[in-house]
C-alpha cells in the first residue's frame, strides 16, 4: 500500500486553480475556458453501508471526480484515507488531466476516494468497502467511461475486487474497467515499478540538460515505500549514489552511498528499515541535507515556506502527488533550483497504465521490455516537451508543464463546443 499522507489543505484547490488561470491565459484562452476547467464537470459523493467483523455497521462516504472528459474517457486512481475532501480529490482529478495532457495519452482526469483508514481495518471489512464503492459508483464508470486504478493504501488486490465488483453488475468480464491489476487478471508487466521507472528517466533528462550526469548523481529519498524504494533499486543499478533514504521512523544518510540492495532486504513487513540505525535523522534533517538530487516521494505537503531557504539540493524531483507548495516551489525557482513536478515526474504510473488498458482491449499482453521501451519514449518526450516550454518563456517548469497539459482539454472542449 502507499505512504502515510497527511490531509492536503484545501488551499492545494486553490493554488492549482491559480496556476490553471495563468496556463490558459498565457496560452491566450479566455476566461471561458478557466470557467469550465477550474472545477471537475462532475463530483459524486457516496455513502457507503459495511458490516465491520464486530457485527456494527458503518457508514463511509467515497468520493468520485471526473474532470474533463472532452478527449476520452477520464482515468485516475482511488485512495483510501482518514483526511480525503472533496476538494482534494477535485485538485487530483485535475493533475490526472494534466498528466494525460503531457503525456499525450486519450484520456481526461479522474479521481477517488474513500474517507477511511485501511490500516485499523479487517482484510474483509476493506473487500467489503472496496465492492460497495463500486456498486455505488457503477453508473459513472466503465473502459469507456471512467477507468480506476490504485493510489495512496489502495493495492493491486482492492484492484482485483473491484474488477470482480463491476464484472458481476454488468454480467460480463471487462478487464479494461480498472487498471494497477494483478498480472493473471490482466494488469501489465511493468506496472508495479512504472511510477519508479518513469521518476528515474525524468531525473536522468533533467540531470542531463543541467550538465550533470547520472554517474556518481548524489540522490536522496523521502519514502520507501512501492515508490521510493524501486527507485532507490533503479537509481542504484544505473550509476547514481543515494546518499540518503527516509521513512516513517526517520532517515539515514551516507556521503559515500548507502548500500541499497541489503537495505530492500532487510525491510521489516510494513516495508521499513531506519529502525534498524541509531542514528536517524528526523524528517525535517532529511530534507536539508546535501545533495544534488532530492525526490520527495512519500507525503504531500513537505517543502513549504517554513523550510525551503533551509532547502540545500540543486534540484527537486517530485515522484509524490503534491509535495511542494506553489509558493515554495516559486522561492526555489527563484534560488536557481530546479524544481520537476508531478504531474510530469511521475506520471510513468497513469501511462502504463494506458498500456494496460490498450492490452485489455487489444487481448494481447506485451512483455516488460516492450512496456518498459515505450515508457521510456513517452517520458523523454514529456520531459524535452516541458523543458522547452520553460526554457524559451522563462518560467517555471511547474506552469510550462500546466500550459502543455492544459492545452489538449481547451481545444477540445472548444471543438465539441462546450465553449
Ligand atoms: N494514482 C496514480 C496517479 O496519481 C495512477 C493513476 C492511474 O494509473 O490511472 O498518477
Amino acid at each position: 500500500m502507499g505512504a502515510d499522507t497527511p490531509a492536503l489543505s484545501n488551499d492545494v484547490l486553490d493554488s492549482t486553480q491559480r496556476v490553471i488561470h495563468e496556463a490558459l491565459t498565457r496560452l491566450g484562452y479566455s476566461e471561458e475556458y478557466y470557467e469550465l476547467l477550474k472545477e471537475p464537470m462532475r463530483l459524486l459523493t457516496v455513502r457507503i453501508p459495511v458490516r465491520m467483523d464486530d457485527g456494527q455497521l458503518r457508514v463511509f462516504t467515497g468520493y468520485r471526480a471526473q474532470h474533463n472528459d472532452a478527449v476520452g474517457p477520464t482515468k485516475g486512481g482511488i485512495r483510501f484515507h482518514p483526511s480525503v475532501t472533496a476538494e482534494e480529490v477535485s485538485a487530483l482529478s485535475i493533475w490526472m488531466t494534466l498528466k494525460c495532457g503531457i503525456f499525450d495519452l486519450p484520456y481526461g482526469g479522474g479521481k477517488g476516494g474513500i474517507i477511511c483508514d485501511p490500516r485499523t481495518m479487517s482484510l474483509g471489512e476493506v473487500e467489503r468497502l472496496a465492492r460497495g464503492y463500486v456498486r455505488a459508483i457503477s453508473q459513472i464508470v466503465g473502459p469507456n467511461k471512467d477507468i480506476p486504478a490504485p493510489d495512496v493504501y489502495t493495492n493491486a488486490q482492492i484492484m482485483a475486487w473491484m474488477l470482480d465488483e463491476y464484472s458481476i453488475l454488468r454480467e460480463n468480464d471487462s478487464p479494461g474497467f480498472i487498471t494497477g491489476k494483478p498480472i493473471v487478471l490482466g494488469g501489465s508487466r511493468g506496472r508495479e515499478r512504472a511510477t519508479s521507472l518513469g521518476v528515474a528517466i525524468a531525473i536522468r533528462e533533467a540531470a542531463a540538460l543541467q550538465g550533470m550526469s547520472l554517474q556518481g548523481l548524489k540522490v536522496c529519498v523521502q519514502g520507501f515505500g512501492n515508490v521510493g524504494s524501486h527507485l532507490a533499486s533503479i537509481l542504484n543499478e544505473w550509476g547514481a549514489l543515494v546518499v540518503g533514504i527516509s521513512d516513517v521512523h526517520g532517515g539515514i544518510y551516507d556521503e559515500q552511498g548507502l548500500n541499497i540492495p541489503e537495505l530492500l532486504d532487510r525491510r521489516d513487513s510494513f516495508g521499513s528499515v531506519t529502525s534498524l540505525f541509531d542514528n536517524r535523522l528526523s524528517n525535517d534533517e532529511f530534507l536539508t541535507l546535501p545533495c544534488d538530487v532530492l525526490v520527495p516521494a512519500a507525503l504531500e505537503n513537505q517543502l513549504t515556506l517554513d523550510n525551503v531557504a533551509d532547502i540545500r539540493a540543486k534540484m527537486i524531483v517530485e515522484a509524490a502527488n503534491g509535495p511542494t507548495t506553489i509558493e515554495a516551489s516559486e522561492k526555489l525557482h527563484e534560488r536557481g533550483v530546479l524544481v520537476i513536478p508531478d504531474v510530469l515526474a511521475n506520471a510513468g504510473g497513469v501511462t502504463v497504465s494506458y498500456f494496460e488498458w490498450v492490452q485489455n482491449n487489444q487481448g494481447y499482453y506485451w512483455p516488460e521490455e516492450e512496456v518498459n521501451e515505450k515508457l521510456e519514449k513517452k517520458m523523454v518526450e514529456a520531459v524535452h516537451k516541458v523543458m522547452d516550454m520553460a526554457q524559451s518563456r522563462n518560467i517555471t517548469p511547474r506552469l510550462a508543464a500546466y500550459m502543455v497539459g492544459v492545452k489538449k482539454f481547451a481545444e477540445a472542449s472548444r471543438l465539441r463546443g462546450w465553449v
